[in-house]
């Protein structure tokens, strides 16, 4: 998968970042786990093959659902892992009768804010939401003058995100800068 990810140019979570998020999941021990952005499934099937946790898995472009649904398959985790084939924007019905301990958010990252306003009604009261991209290649809090329009706006949205992180009343967030691409990870206060 891994392969297939660098040779087709997927954003797969760094293994950094992965072994970040795994410990958090074995120190948690979550039983269900939202993720948003799928991609070819290789980050839900690292946390399904490392932990006992079921986890639902939001994914709306079908070239990666089509693949997503292979290594599904091939990885015998059907029982496991539940993709959802959509914008995590427009499927919340189909998702809203569950309860996540872990939301695990990896999707576009103009729309952070609104993926984490949506679901985290969906989160138990010691759930722990994990946001992963949060330095951008390490290009939030650089100089981005010289940068392209959609790639200041894509900065200018993550920054936006992280200040409605640091300000959140209702949930407290520490940023794990130096942690793959940036992580954030946010408790119930
Ligand atoms: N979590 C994966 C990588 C995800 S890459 C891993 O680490 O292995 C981001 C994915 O989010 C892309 O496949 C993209 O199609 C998907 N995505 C982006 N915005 C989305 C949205 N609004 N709803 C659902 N999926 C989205
Ligand atoms: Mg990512």
């Amino acid at each position: 998968m891994k392969k297939y990810a660098q040779e087709n140019k997927v954003p797969i979570i760094k293994d950094e970042g992965l072994g970040f998020l795994l410990d958090i999941i074995n120190n948690e021990e979550p039983k269900t786990i939202l993720e948003i952005g799928s991609a070819i499934l290789y980050s839900a099937s690292m946390m399904a093959l490392n932990s006992k946790a079921n986890i639902v898995t939001i994914e709306r472009d079908p070239e990666m659902i089509e693949i997503a649904k292979k290594n599904l398959k091939e990885l015998g985790l059907e029982k496991r892992i539940t993709i959802i084939e959509g914008d995590a924007l427009e499927v919340f019905d189909q998702v809203k009768n569950y309860k996540f301990d872990l939301i695990f958010i990896d999707a576009a990252k103009a729309q952070y804010e609104k993926f984490f306003n949506l679901y985290t009604p969906l989160l138990t009261e010691d759930g722990a939401v994990v946001s992963d991209n949060l330095i951008f290649h390490g290009l939030v809090g650089t100089d981005t003058s010289t940068y392209s329009r959609s790639l200041r706006g894509l900065i200018r949205k993550i920054t936006s995100y992280r200040e409605f992180l640091a300000n959140n009343t209702e949930f407290q967030t520490t940023f794990y800068d130096d942690i793959g691409d940036g992580m954030g990870v946010s408790y119930k206060r």
